[in-house]
């Protein structure tokens, strides 16, 4: 894992859309924050969750804010290309995204953003989409 920063990536961004996908058209200021959105890795541990850096000031500070409050936003759900299953959450800073977590619910090691698949998610209010054991 690398702490350098850069443009969020076409893989960073369909992750981060498939997780707002929940909330329909109440996403559509932090989808517009993507736009400018830099990322930087926020783990240590081999796992890919990243932190979004949206502009707030200068010529990238075009995004509005959205009037959510803060918080978790959507819980994801995917697996891994070998079958594990894996969580994310997406978090909200004062109106701006701020990070996507990702974690396994097991030690499987480093993954990468690349090696999930099936992702889906559900808003924070509705629950999980499934029971969980
Ligand atoms: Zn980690």
């Amino acid at each position: 894992m690398t702490d350098s920063e850069h443009d969020i990536t076409a893989a960073e961004r369909d992750v981060v859309l498939r997780l707002l996908e929940p909330r329909g058209e109440h996403a559509a200021a932090f989808r517009a924050q993507l736009a400018g959105a830099r990322v930087r890795s926020s783990c240590e541990c081999g796992c890919p969750s990243f932190l979004i850096l949206v502009p707030v000031t200068g010529p990238r500070s075009t995004a509005p804010r959205s009037e959510s409050t803060n918080g978790p936003l959507t819980d994801g759900y995917a697996e891994t290309t070998d079958g594990h299953a894996i969580g994310l959450i997406l978090w909200q800073s004062a109106g701006l995204l701020c990070a996507v977590e990702i974690y396994a619910y097991e030690d499987i090691g480093p993954f990468a953003l690349s090696d999930l698949v099936s992702i889906s998610a559900s808003d924070r209010s509705d629950g999980p989409p499934t029971a969980s054991p």
